[in-house]
């Protein structure tokens, strides 16, 4: 008799984005005449910049006349995008174009790359969390079982905290794979060369893997924050990076990404980058031709002046957030690296009740910090993605309604 796979199975359904929408629908029912403005999703707004649209159709067109048709190309990737990624995004650092694979997305990269990895290994995540990490490795099995109020038996969780500026701490217990993101989803923080060095040198002590989410790197804008984990030295023995355009360019409905597995990363003998090359030609035949134009285009000197326009908007919008809800008497952590500000909510309140009434006094949506993972309670996440009318609008009425309670 056949089976399921008992793991995923095991797997609670995820309601938050679920409940949002239903909470947000019953209160339009009986508010049809008010106006909801979202800042609780991380999805981009800003079209496409006008050389990657260029370059898609070209493209497109080529695909059109059998001179210039392209069948599969090869799984990990154009030569001529691993080579723009390698001298535009790790210039200086000495990373070379078989180290870079190119994907449709970090969803499946994060998601996938457990497929590498022993299912014996000991998983490490921060808490509050982007939920692929975990979730992935429910279904791999590294998991053990669900508790409410606890979590996964097996998962160590690291929790984020205030008096840490929301910064993972090194772990008491041996662990083996670390996922990292910085600048982090959903807290918004960004972490320091000094802070990185720490996890780098307990990865190389403890012979662990750090998984590297980046996908928010073009985010940073503080000095000494570093772009990639490679910056830090030993960091090509132990770690893997993932990054995407889909913050970067707008490319969240088009899909491109790429992860970077240095050479050097040899677990027992064997090679990692070798590894997620076999497994990536056994699971996927790359992504479109068309698309890996359009994502080579985001390099071009247009392409990056425009690309960081709209970054700079969303960073905009951030700050318009950040100061908002400062001078409203809150306190906010994030925003400065980051399209996401991390909102304490009132003394005494739940996240969800926070949420309730921010939805009923203002019509503005956000994110529960709760969601996110245990230590995310008494949090809130916002997003900077809306445009900067609604988002100076949404402040606006959060900071009157929340003022007159003062
Ligand atoms: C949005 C996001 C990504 C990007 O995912 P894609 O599949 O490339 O669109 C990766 N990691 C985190 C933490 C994200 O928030």
């Amino acid at each position: 008799m056949v089976k399921a796979n008992e793991n995923l199975a095991k797997l609670p359904a995820s309601y938050l984005f679920v409940d949002i929408a239903k909470k947000v629908e019953a209160f339009q029912k009986t508010h049809p005449e008010k106006e909801i403005i979202r800042l609780g999703i991380g999805d981009v707004t800003r079209p496409l910049v006008r050389p990657v649209v260029d370059a898609i159709k070209k493209a497109a067109e080529e695909m059109g006349h059998p001179e210039t048709f392209h069948g599969y190309g090869p799984e990990s990737g154009y030569e001529f995008l691993r080579k723009a990624i390698v001298t535009h995004d790790y210039k200086g650092l000495d990373i070379s174009e078989d180290e870079v694979f190119v994907s449709d997305g970090a969803k499946s990269d994060t998601g996938s790359i457990g497929d590498i990895f022993s299912v014996d290994n000991v998983v490490a995540v921060c808490d509050p969390v982007y939920p692929v990490y975990v979730d992935t490795n429910v279904m791999a099995g590294r998991a053990g079982t669900y508790t409410e109020g606890k979590g996964w038996s097996k998962i160590v969780y690291l929790p984020c905290k205030e008096e840490n500026d929301f910064l993972p701490q090194l772990p008491k217990q041996n662990v083996d794979m670390i996922y990292l993101c910085f600048p982090n989803n959903p807290a918004g923080v960004s972490i320091s060369k000094t802070e990185l060095e720490k996890w780098v040198q307990y990865a190389l002590d403890h012979q662990a893997v750090i998984l590297y989410d980046a996908a928010y790197e073009a985010f940073i804008s503080t000095p000494n924050v570093p772009h990639s984990i490679y910056e830090i030295e030993g960091a090509k023995k132990c770690a893997i990076e993932f990054r995407s355009f889909s913050k970067t360019a707008g490319f969240t409905g088009t899909r491109c990404a790429f992860t970077v597995i240095p050479k050097e990363l040899v677990i027992d003998g064997v090679s990692m980058n070798r590894l997620w090359s076999r497994r990536q030609s056994t699971k996927m035949n790359g992504v479109s031709y068309p698309i890996q134009r359009g994502a080579e285009a985001v390099y071009s000197e247009e392409g990056q002046k425009l690309v960081r326009e709209n970054i700079a908007y969303y960073k905009q919008n951030a700050h318009i957030i950040v100061d908002g809800f400062r001078k409203a008497g809150f306190t906010v952590y994030g925003g400065q690296d980051s399209p996401y500000a991390w909102l304490k909510v009132p003394e005494g309140m739940t996240s969800w009740e926070f949420f309730d009434q921010l939805l009923e006094k203002c019509g503005v949506v956000g994110t529960p910090g709760s969601g996110f993972g245990m230590a995310g309670e008494g949090f809130f996440r916002l997003t900077a993605f809306n445009t900067k009318e609604n988002t100076e609008k949404a402040v606006k009425l959060i900071v009157d309604a929340f003022s007159k309670e003062k």
